[in-house]
């Protein structure tokens, strides 16, 4: 017959490894929370790029329609020269036609420069898709192996609660409730040794009697200081 303490000793370290799978499962699945807010950020960053190089765009189209439109009043005013009668009216028009094609040179300049500019913003936000393309992939590739990673584990925690059950049919009622109620508030540790006459719990010495206790009968001891369940250890 297997003695009580062994029981909850292996009901302890069964619960424990419980309770590792499932803390593992909870950080597989942070990580894949932090990838997709790591992915939101990318996507946002990828929409303002698109944003720039639209305004860009936009930018040239403006600077492309009043160079048009000096254009268009450049070739009104030549065919106006024709027909002009006096030396002050056509000094007057020769001297606009001067500027409207001064004002064309700047805009000239200014479209590519504003060209180059869009060259810049173009490759800015090809970038950051193919950066953005990149990160969904690997959060699909992340998500399939935590999912397959948590069904495993899943399965783990099954079999290892089919193996509690097998333990706890072979405990009364009493130690049972005890086992409960300390492995619940001793984080993980209700069942511990004592080693060199000190509780492998709390670490205080133990009484003489408490060890009398220990070396007789089969019924559970408790550490006089933390009140966990206590067993001796052979080596
Ligand atoms: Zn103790």
């Amino acid at each position: 017959m297997i003695e009580k303490f062994e029981v909850l000793k292996r009901l302890q370290s069964l619960k424990n490894r419980i309770n590792e799978l499932e803390a593992s499962q909870e950080r597989r699945k942070r990580d894949v929370q932090e990838k997709k807010v790591q992915i939101e950020n990318e996507k946002s960053l990828a929409d303002k790029k698109h944003e720039e190089k639209i305004a860009v765009q936009k930018e040239i189209d403006r600077k492309e329609l009043d160079l048009n439109t000096n254009e268009g009043e450049v070739t009104k005013y030549n065919v106006q020269l024709n027909s002009i009668k006096t030396n002050k009216e056509y000094s007057a028009l020769v001297s606009e036609i001067g500027s409207k094609k001064a004002d064309m040179s700047i805009l000239e300049d200014e479209i590519l420069n504003t060209m180059s500019r869009l060259e810049i913003a173009n490759q800015d936000y090809e970038k950051a898709t193919e950066c953005l393309r990149n990160e969904e992939e690997s959060l699909k590739d992340l998500i399939n192996s935590v999912d397959a990673e948590i069904k495993e584990t899943d399965n783990e925690i099954e079999k290892i609660k089919n193996e509690q059950k097998k333990y706890i049919d072979l405990l009364d009622e009493h130690s049972l409730k005890h086992y409960n109620r300390l492995s619940n508030i001793k984080g993980g540790k209700a069942v511990v040794p004592v080693i060199g006459n000190v509780c492998g719990g709390c670490f205080m010495n133990v009484t003489t009697q408490t060890l009398n206790e220990l070396m007789g009968g089969d019924d559970l001891v408790f550490c006089l200081s933390c009140s966990r369940i206590l067993y001796l250890d052979d080596k």
